[in-house]
């Protein structure tokens, strides 16, 4: 009530509602994600991610990456449809073309840095359609800017960490001054932002910026991030705009944690929550 701007608005739920499907519609048409996650290193980022576009409504979720994510995805999830990525060389565009049409792109959570990360993220990029980039694509992302330079919407999903590096502001400079930071970072990056923590902002250049009223600090947790890449994937692929899109999953991302911390509200006080608790709770924050 008391925000102090009116460059920035707090939505009400029907101002993040998610499309619901009607009798025309069809799993194609509903919206096709395609996930780019998970490594040899990390495996559990691939998994929670998948997991967030799967309880998010996508019509289908499809998911690449090497054999040991791709085992532990189709363990977890037997609702997406995989792709093996071979180990070495450098993906890229062939990657995507045996993924299959998409009509959204996620790539980053536990797909680590280097040449291959690299590879998968520029041909992402490169597609017309919108693409959201978290973790360790937006660590590649800070040493190729140049990437960016897209007509087509793009997504990005920092910590402060995150966006420290992509912008070359202090982590605490940035905390200091979230609004100011998230409204600077889209309009330098030319993306929609959406600024994780405390209270989570998501800004679009020469709009007013959004803060999520739903949150909470229980999502301090490993893996809830991951879980809402695939959340706002599966949105963006189901049609809604970059900035619904995303201010729409960290709506329903905050109020599921909400919801797995404290399910019957006639009892007092909340529990620990983890990120797989987040995914379970997405349909009824829906
Ligand atoms: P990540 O940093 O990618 O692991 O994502 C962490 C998730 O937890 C994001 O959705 C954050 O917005 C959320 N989060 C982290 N710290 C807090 C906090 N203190 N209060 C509310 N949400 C938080
Ligand atoms: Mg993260």
């Amino acid at each position: 009530d008391d925000l102090p701007d009116p460059d920035v608005v707090a939505p009400w739920p029907e101002d993040v509602r998610p499309p619901e499907p009607g009798s025309e519609s069809d799993k194609y048409r509903r919206g096709v994600v395609g996930i780019l996650a998970g490594g040899d290193a990390f495996t559990g980022a691939a998994v929670l991610s998948t997991g967030g576009a799967v309880h998010g409504g996508a019509g289908m979720v499809r998911f690449a990456s090497v054999a040991h994510p791709v085992e532990l995805v189709r363990h977890r999830w037997p609702e997406a449809v995989t792709t093996v990525i071979d180990p070495g060389g450098s993906p890229g565009r062939d990657v995507l073309d045996a993924v299959g049409r998409v009509q959204a792109w996620v790539v980053g959570p536990g797909l680590g840095t280097g040449d291959a990360a690299e590879s998968l993220l520029t041909a992402a990029l490169a597609t017309d359609l919108p693409v959201l980039v978290d973790a360790d694509g937006l660590t590649v992302l800070a040493r190729r800017r140049d990437l960016l330079l897209r007509s087509a919407p793009t997504v990005l999903t920092p910590h402060a960490g995150e966006l420290s590096r992509l912008i070359g502001a202090g982590r605490e400079a940035i905390e200091a001054a979230r609004l100011e930071h998230v409204r600077r970072a889209a309009a330098e990056l030319d993306a929609t932002v959406l600024l994780k923590g405390s209270t989570t902002l998501v800004a679009e250049p020469d709009r007013p910026v959004r803060v999520n009223p739903t949150g909470t600090p229980r999502l301090a947790t490993a893996g809830t991030g991951d879980v809402l890449s695939g959340l706002i994937g599966a949105l963006l692929a189901g049609g809604m705009p970059a900035l619904d899109a995303a201010a729409a999953g960290a709506y329903l991302h905050g109020l599921a944690a909400r919801l797995a911390a404290a399910p019957d509200p006639a009892r007092r006080g909340e529990s620990p929550i983890s990120a797989h608790d987040v995914i379970r709770a997405l349909p009824e924050a829906f």
